[in-house]
């Protein structure tokens, strides 16, 4: 890449610069799949750049989560990763790149604390940022670019915290955001002229219409609805148990089976040295199966029931309460005894012969 083209003091068209607007502009940018991001790539293709798209694995994604959980019914199509669905509808190259293990430290360190629930969105736009305009540079992009707009998310899409992720990504001036560009400062892909500021948008606040009316405009009928969220970060559901695990351990680390193991699975902590994980169908039993190894696996003998998995270090009475805690969410609930099998980490089984515990001993507050 052409570094001195990309010298923000620089006011004169030298003839370097005439050389560079003949060819074609190539522009980075960051893809979820949702319309907004969608219609940025529109703009900048309908100006004839070349645009190609990055999309981060961060292993909160609840795409990939579902893709790889949920088998697709007969005749149905497996469920959608937005943004390559976005990047086959477009005809671009989208690249997918995988940050989780540099992710860690976003999630249980962000400078600019979480938003409603464990959503780090600030860190992770300007890690996002980062990342895409280190890519764009090593891969000759000429700058990167966005879907957002201003006034849309609580946190990372406000007028104040917009510049912040530019200038704390590194990429102050080199950062385009075509759906609200005109409520913004130029940036230099403008003030060069390798983007026609004119044919971008000046798009501002929560509405989403004008995006729709946009799309209509360009012809783009297939986008996910604003209402999927794709992150369970801001799941309330999943922040809870994230935080949970991190209390009981005392630490705020994770790695990659935790994160895993908390979108699957009713989790039930009866005290602060175990917690259990039960499925609650098929796919998630097969699931939880091949998460089995190191901890202990618990199912009912010979009658429909959940596999489950218990997390942390239980004592004998812990392992007895767990046994009739997962009969009591099998076909054999209402027996007065089962057979339970247990399988420690090692993978040592036994059978052990039990009675499910009556609803009334498990208490509301064991579900995290
Ligand atoms: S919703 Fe998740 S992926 Fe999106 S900015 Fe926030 S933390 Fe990052």
């Amino acid at each position: 890449m052409n570094r001195s083209r990309h010298n923000p003091g620089r006011k004169r068209v030298t003839k370097e610069r005439r050389e560079t607007v003949t060819k074609q502009v190539r522009a980075l940018g960051l893809l979820s799949g949702g319309l907004d991001s969608i219609l940025a790539c529109r703009v900048l293709m309908e100006q004839g750049i070349h645009v190609e798209a990055v999309n981060y694995y961060t292993g909160f994604c609840v795409q990939t989560h579902t893709r790889a959980l949920r088998n697709p019914e007969p005749g149905k199509e497996p469920a959608r990763h937005d943004a390559l669905k976005a990047s086959e509808i477009l005809g671009i190259e989208l690249h997918i790149v995988d940050i989780a293990e540099e992710y860690v430290e976003i999630v249980t360190n962000p400078k600019y604390g979480y938003g409603k629930n464990l959503n780090p969105c600030l860190d992770c736009k300007i890690f996002m940022v980062e990342k895409a305009w280190q890519m764009a540079q090593e891969m000759g992009f000429d700058f990167i670019f966005t879907g957002e707009v201003v006034g849309q998310r609580p946190m990372s899409q406000r007028s104040d915290t917009m510049p912040k992720v530019a200038r704390e990504g590194g990429a102050t001036g080199w950062l385009l955001r075509p759906l609200c560009a005109h409520i913004l400062p130029e940036t230099e892909p403008e003030k060069q002229g390798l983007v026609d500021r004119e044919r971008l948008f000046g798009f501002n606040g929560r509405t989403r219409k004008p995006q729709m009316a946009l799309a209509a405009e360009l012809g783009i009928e297939e986008y996910p609805s604003p209402a999927g969220g794709c992150c369970f970060l801001t799941d309330e559901s999943y922040s809870r148990k994230l935080q949970d695990l991190w209390d009981h351990r005392q630490s705020k680390q994770y790695t990659m089976d935790d994160i895993m193991l908390l979108k699957v699975g009713r989790h039930i902590r009866p005290n602060d040295r175990f917690k259990i994980i039960i499925g609650r169908d098929q796919t998630e039993n097969g699931f939880l199966r091949g998460m089995r190894q190191g901890r202990h696996a618990i199912r009912a003998v010979g009658i429909p029931g959940p596999l489950a998995l218990v997390e942390g270090e239980p004592t004998d009475d812990d392992l007895a309460l767990a046994l009739r805690m997962v009969g009591r969410f099998g076909k054999g609930k209402n027996s007065d005894s089962l057979t339970m099998e247990i399988r420690s980490p090692t993978g040592a089984l036994s059978e052990i012969t039990t009675t499910p515990l009556p609803p009334q001993e498990i208490d509301d507050a064991w579900y995290v």
